[in-house]
């Protein structure tokens, strides 16, 4: 195991999380499916991760209710659908960047994904490829930084970035970078794990 993935268990580790290791997003799904209960209901925040690993349908296919914005059609499900993800048993996604030492930074627009990752569901599930993991909380903001232009793309935005491939702290309308957080330690009473995966995984 290389010595940053070795790090950053530890280090998630002191952080009172959960973590679990594998080489393959094979092994880590079948894990995932596991820890997840049948009758539990499944909220999930946007995330390639999650997306380019299937879960929600796979979760789906075998009975689990799935609450998902990115599978609804119009602005009001898609509310509505952040809304009740963020009231799931389980709340499954990714993070932006997990720090050697720990923590878990991430960034978003309207903060449905990074408030549900520590409020509200009675566990948080985070899934990561080894390329999310960075050296320190700055390394982590340089990291979301400099990926953002790919999510403004994905989602079509009017942003400088989408354009430039770089970040000028925009005043764009469509602004997607509104709301940073680290989660430093685990929340309080929170069941939380850290999926942590030897692959390439989301950006
Ligand atoms: S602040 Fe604006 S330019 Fe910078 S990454 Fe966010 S949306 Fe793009």
């Amino acid at each position: 195991m290389e010595q940053i993935i070795k790090n950053t268990i530890e280090g998630l580790k002191k952080n009172n999380f959960d973590v679990k290791y594998f080489e393959t997003s094979k092994e880590a799904v079948q894990e995932i499916l596991k820890e997840i209960k049948a009758e539990d209901t499944v909220g999930i925040g946007g995330s390639m991760t999650i997306k380019d690993l299937e879960l929600d349908t796979l979760l789906k296919e075998r009975g689990n209710t799935v609450y998902w914005h990115w599978l609804e059609a119009n602005v009001e499900d898609m509310n509505k659908a952040r809304r009740t993800a963020a009231q799931a048993d389980v709340y499954l996604t990714s993070s932006n960047a997990l720090t050697q030492d720990g923590k878990l930074v991430n960034t978003d627009g309207m903060g449905n994904r990074v408030s549900a990752m520590f409020y509200g569901p009675k566990k948080t599930i985070v899934v990561c490829g080894k390329n999310k993991i960075t050296e320190n909380v700055d390394a982590a903001l340089e990291r979301i930084e400099k990926n953002a232009y790919k999510n403004a793309r994905r989602l079509k935005l009017n942003t400088p970035c989408a354009i430039n491939e770089s970040c000028i702290d925009c005043s764009s309308p469509q602004r997607m970078c509104n709301i940073t957080t680290i989660i430093r330690k685990k929340p309080t009473q929170k069941d939380f794990t850290v999926v942590l995966i030897n692959e390439e995984l989301g950006y």
